[in-house]
């Protein structure tokens, strides 16, 4: 294969707590391995971005501190693009703090705090301990259905607004409110999930579902990626995944 996905890493240097970067080096890797090029291109604070350049938009999680710093930011200089971008079928993944900030409003410990409005969900913060833990969720629709698991550590709780599709169904923790069994938002190519770094290295299959997604917005509709040797990729699945279900 000659193509190269193209990401586009946000405020990397904010928005990275649990090693969310280690993300995109996984997908670097699997690209690598099958002889994918793969370019990684950051937008920081003050920066916009062309919509149309980057097959893959990556937002990672951030302590309230480091949220806040680009919150208003995110909203002046890349909103539009952004909104553009999921809308032209990009391939987005954000990660807790990052998912939030897409919604119409989020909240710190001292207060409610605008979002991006990109998508009809807030998050609310409770006097209430933060959610931690190892969590296990299923996706997909009847007819083909995975599980994925992770961490998750947050203190907001997400609500959907109505008709706005969650990513999974909680099996094992807490999802986006610990109480309706969400878990994360589905719209598009765009996935939002409260399940940190390392999640793409513990769940193979869905990192190289969103490369296959990523390359086929280049134009190439029959993506076939070259099958690896994923015994230790699959070994951590399972072992995250009995991590959340025997934590129960
Ligand atoms: N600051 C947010 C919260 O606690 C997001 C945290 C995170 O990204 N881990 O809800």
């Amino acid at each position: 294969m000659s193509e190269t996905l193209k990401l586009l890493s946000l405020y990397p240097d904010q928005m990275n707590i649990y090693a969310d970067r280690g993300n995109i080096t996984f997908l670097e890797n699997r690209c690598q391995w099958r002889g994918i090029g793969f370019e990684v291109v950051s937008c920081g604070i003050g920066e916009s971005f062309d919509p149309g350049a980057h097959d893959m938009i990556y937002i990672g999680g951030g302590q309230d501190r480091d949220q806040e710093q680009v919150a208003q930011d995110m909203i002046t200089t890349k909103r539009a693009a952004l909104t553009e971008a999921i809308e032209s079928d990009a391939v987005v993944l954000a990660v807790c703090g990052g998912y939030q900030l897409l919604g119409t409003s989020w909240a710190t410990d001292s207060g409610i705090r605008d979002g991006l409005g990109i998508l009809d969900f807030e998050t609310v913060r409770p006097d209430e301990p933060r959610l931690i833990g190892p969590v296990a969720i299923e996706i997909g629709s009847d007819l083909s259905k995975a599980t994925v698991a992770g961490f998750e550590n947050h203190g907001g709780r997400t609500w959907l607004g109505e008709g706005v599709r969650p990513w999974g169904k909680v099996l094992a923790g807490h999802g986006n409110n610990d109480r309706d069994r969400t878990e994360g938002v589905a719209y598009r190519n765009l996935i939002g999930t409260y399940l940190h770094g390392p999640l793409l290295p513990k769940n193979h299959t869905l990192a190289d579902s969103l490369i296959t997604q990523a390359l086929q917005r280049q134009g190439s509709p029959e993506i076939s990626l070259e099958p690896l040797e994923d015994d230790l990729e699959e070994a951590a699945h399972r072992d995250a995944l009995e991590a959340a279900l025997s934590a129960r």
